[in-house]
């Protein structure tokens, strides 16, 4: 079996034994473009998962988003390199469901979908600091909130008192309940680590050995589209 293949199958088992579980109560989301998935990530979500005494945390790629300029890569891939860093992690899954649809997925349906398959669960939705400025441009944001508790990490690039501004005011206009966490800063971000591969330097570090073997072996962000 190769890597991908036991990269599946392992988060098959996950995937099932979570769905046949009812015993967990707090459970975050990193959603994501992944593209691809970096330390900045993994990293992110370990710490939040101990410091907010999380049971699991789901990586829920997102499909083209209509606001992104990709890369030429296919869905398949961004998905099989989450596969890869997180197979070695019990309580880190990935769900696909966002990849299959043919249409962007907008994250209100995917909550909405998720409280509606898991009853029980109080979901986290866990963003970078890049992100929560973004968050009333969302589709049914304000619905975002009710289906979910928010954790933004910092992020290097990010003024704090912009952010910090922003967290008060989504508090006080919204409701929203939007916790802060404070991982380690990496500065990382996928857009960079694609422009150093297409300019043939090197990704060393920034991403997991496995991933940086999968992305020479598929000779993924040699062309912009
Ligand atoms: P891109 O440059 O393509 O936008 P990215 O590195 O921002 O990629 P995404 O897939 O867009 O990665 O990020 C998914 C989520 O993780 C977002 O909420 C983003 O803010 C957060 N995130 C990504 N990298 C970091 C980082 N280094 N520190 C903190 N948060 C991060
Ligand atoms: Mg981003």
């Amino acid at each position: 079996m190769n890597l991908v293949e036991e990269a599946i199958k392992i988060n098959n088992k996950k995937v099932d034994y979570f769905d046949k579980n009812n015993d967990y109560l707090k459970v975050g989301i990193m959603g994501g473009t992944f593209n691809p998935i970096h330390i900045g990530h993994l990293s992110m979500a370990e710490h939040i998962k101990y410091n907010f005494n999380l049971d699991k945390i789901i990586f829920i790629p997102t499909g083209n988003p209509p606001h992104k300029k990709l890369y030429n890569i296919e869905n398949r891939h961004r998905y099989e390199m989450v596969l890869i860093s997180i197979m070695d992690n019990k309580d880190f899954l990935a769900f696909d469901f966002e990849l299959k649809n043919d249409k962007y997925s907008y994250t209100v349906d995917t909550l909405s979908y998720l409280k509606g398959r898991y009853k029980n669960i109080e979901f986290y939705f866990i963003v970078g600091a890049d992100t929560v400025l973004e968050l009333e441009t969302w589709k049914d944001f304000k619905k975002n909130f009710y289906l979910s508790k928010f954790i933004v990490s910092e992020r290097p690039g990010i003024k704090n008192d912009f952010y910090e501004y922003k967290l008060k005011e989504l508090k006080e206009k919204y409701n929203a309940d939007i916790f802060k966490a404070n991982p380690p800063l990496l500065d990382i971000s996928s857009t960079r680590i694609r422009e150093n591969i297409n300019l043939g330097k090197s990704i060393k570090y920034s991403v997991l050995k496995d991933i940086e073997n999968y992305i020479i072996k598929n000779n993924l962000y040699r062309e912009v589209l």
